[in-house]
């Protein structure tokens, strides 16, 4: 245990996902010897980011204005739309370059034993953005595991009446994995070899 500011700062740190206080305690005494520049970077991203970003109102993705980078992008094609969980599957997708559309982020996945519904996510949302007919095709990408599929199937059952094609991305993704950890050439091929799907 260390005395005021410095034990607050590992307590802080140890509160962040992934950081246990071994490392809350080694980032802290990193922080107390960096360079006051590198601190103050990024003591300032800290700050911005719960006063400057947002979700995307049109997708959900993280953005700094209404929309996000890629909703306002005119060269993307606004005819597909690749459907993911969350923010970080967007990265990873925009990392393999496989894809030209457009995106919607969930928020989550089905998981009924940890409370998480449909009506959860912003299912709705999306059947409202496919209501105008000019979205062609739908490339389900949830996560390779079974809040991930329960989730694909579900959102296949909702659009199976409506004039659109559904994929799902092609397997060859770790099975009970996670997108935003695959790598970029598994990814793209999974892109690639998507296969559609019928409810
Ligand atoms: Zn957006």
């Amino acid at each position: 245990m260390y005395e005021g500011v410095v034990q607050d700062l590992i307590d802080e740190l140890g509160r962040l996902p992934g950081i246990g206080p071994k490392s809350a305690q080694r980032i802290a005494f990193h922080l107390l010897t960096a360079d006051p520049q590198e601190v103050s970077a990024l003591a300032t991203a800290l700050a911005q980011i719960k006063d400057r970003v947002r979700f995307c109102q049109v997708c959900g993705n993280v953005a700094e204005d209404e929309q996000c980078r890629i909703c306002q992008d005119p060269r993307r094609d606004s005819g597909v739309i690749c459907v993911v969980e969350q923010s970080q599957d967007v990265a990873a997708i925009e990392r393999t370059r496989e894809f030209r559309g457009r995106y919607h982020v969930l928020g989550g996945a089905i998981n009924p034993i940890g409370g998480v519904g449909p009506e959860d996510l912003s299912i709705r949302e999306l059947l409202a953005r496919l209501a105008d007919g000019s979205v062609t095709e739908v490339i389900i990408a949830t996560d390779p595991n079974l809040e991930g599929e329960a989730t694909a199937t579900y959102l296949a059952r909702m659009l199976k009446d409506m004039d659109v094609r559904i994929s799902r991305l092609a397997s060859g993704l770790p099975v009970g994995g996670d997108l935003e950890y695959a790598d970029e050439v598994t990814l793209g091929r999974a892109f690639e070899g998507r296969r559609r799907i019928q409810a």
